[in-house]
């Protein structure tokens, strides 16, 4: 039930700020935003025992209950956005899987709607520029070399609201299309590649600065050829994407990026597809069927890994009990990392006075116990 008062304070917490966490912190919801003082009428909320954490940000997302970004109907986006924001992320980029362009862009004229109204935070374009070698669970007859005249129809497209293109750089035309994307100050990200050490860095040197769920679908780190893994890690300008589902990394590959890149170069993300906050069964990405089983997606022809069924705040949930990262490091790399690079930091990523009161309320567990979304309670920690 979504009830906002006109002025809250929330006491009791522990409190993550980017300055650190503090113990019995308060934080005060006035009229959507956070405020820095609070009226004597306010009403209060004591979340004592329980984290406040600012609402997640999820770069990269294909879908969530039942619904799908590339294929569903408006009414669909909608149910898909609103099944992750119960579940934490308060901030959204849509992702496209591959299509033939002409859908691409009809797409992104749908989709740019929902960012123009502030539903979505932007349109992420994973494919079709992509290599055939890491397709994953990308339609191989679709995929094409990225062309920058086609990049710039799918930017055209978007109207402005593309923030985001996945492509291969080793392709021909992949460098060029690194710095069209630059040049209107979309991210360039690296994935579903086969490049090469060498040419991953050219790719960098050329204005990329995302990985693409590091480590799946792209040739692994080896010692002599140490890949766009090594690259990609070593690189101050860039920040990874980690799917930490369990089922994408192994706990020990996520430590590893983690603790080379640092916490400011990580950005946890779901991938999610349509059964994320749904449940087993059939379902679509894209042209290709996928089955869904014990929450792992598989293509169900050839059984690749299609996309996840993660939500953010489960995977908040295993960076704190698996990996055991600090609470603080798991805040910047599922809020304010992907806030920043999405360059929105001004106004959501952290709980700070003068940004959207987006945050989300864990109990000692790290379990979901509240949503606050622009002042109003998607879950409301005092209900169950
Ligand atoms: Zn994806």
């Amino acid at each position: 039930m979504a009830a906002r008062a006109r002025s809250t304070v929330l006491t009791g917490a522990r409190v993550v700020l980017p300055t650190g966490i503090v113990d019995g912190g308060r934080v005060i919801v006035e009229g959507g935003r956070i405020a820095g003082a609070a009226p004597d009428d306010a009403v209060r909320i004591d979340l004592t025992g329980h984290w406040l954490v600012p609402g997640f940000v999820d770069l990269h997302n294909h879908g969530g209950g039942g619904a799908s970004f590339t294929s569903g109907s408006v009414d669909d986006v909608l149910r898909g956005i609103r099944t992750h924001r119960e579940h934490g992320t308060t901030t959204l980029v849509a992702s496209a899987v591959t299509g033939e362009m002409d859908f691409l862009a009809q797409r992104a004229g749908v989709l740019s709607e929902l960012v123009e109204q502030g539903e979505l935070a932007g349109i992420h374009f994973e494919g079709p520029f992509i290599s055939p070698c890491r397709k994953g669970a990308h339609s191989e007859g679709l995929l094409r070399d990225p062309d920058p005249a086609e990049v710039r129809k799918l930017l055209d497209a978007a109207r402005g609201t593309a923030r985001m293109m996945t492509l291969a750089p080793e392709l021909p035309g992949g460098t060029d299309s690194v710095r069209l994307l630059v040049e209107h100050g979309v991210i360039a990200a690296i994935g579903h590649t086969d490049a090469t050490y060498e040419q991953t860095v050219e790719a960098i040197d050329a204005g990329a600065s995302v990985a693409t769920h590091l480590f799946n679908a792209m040739p692994p780190l080896g010692h002599r050829m140490p890949g766009p893994i090594a690259a990609l890690l070593e690189d101050e300008r860039v920040t990874v994407e980690l799917i930490n589902d369990g089922t994408h990394l192994h706990p020990a590959a996520l430590e590893l990026a983690f603790h080379r890149a640092g916490a400011d170069r990580v950005a946890f993300i779901t991938d999610a597809m349509d059964a994320a906050g749904f449940g087993d069964g059939r379902y679509q990405l894209g042209p290709l069927a996928v089955d869904v089983e014990g929450g792992v997606a598989r293509l169900a022809e050839g059984g690749s890994i299609a996309g996840s069924t993660l939500t953010l705040d489960t995977a908040f949930q295993r960076a704190a009990t698996v990996d055991r990262l600090p609470v603080d490091d798991i805040v910047r790399a599922i809020s304010a990392n992907p806030a920043r690079l999405l360059g929105v930091y001004d106004r959501v990523g952290s709980l700070e006075p003068g940004k959207d009161a987006d945050a989300v309320v864990l109990d000692a567990d790290f379990g979901l116990k509240g949503v606050l979304h622009k002042g109003a309670w998607l879950i409301d920690p005092r209900v169950g």
